[in-house]
């Protein structure tokens, strides 16, 4: 049998899936995060045919609605 100590028993019980949690919530917080578009580079606009908002990159001049698919030009 193998024999611990009572510091080594609620480390291993209590403390090892804390860590093991904490780990795995921030590789996913940096991997959703890395995903996620810059709100500075992006911009709300509305569709003129079917009004239909939806975001776009400001540094674009020509954009595609996802809903009816016209193009849109921005000066
Ligand atoms: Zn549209």
């Amino acid at each position: 049998m193998i024999s611990v100590g009572v510091t080594t028993f609620f480390f291993i019980i209590v403390a090892l899936p804390v860590i093991v949690i904490f780990f795995s919530w921030l590789y996913v917080e940096y991997t959703h995060k890395t995903k996620q578009t810059k709100p500075e580079s992006q911009i709300i606009t509305r569709c003129e045919i079917c009004q239909f908002p939806f975001l776009h990159d400001k540094d674009d001049e020509i954009s595609k609605c996802p809903r009816c698919g016209s193009y849109l030009e921005f000066k």
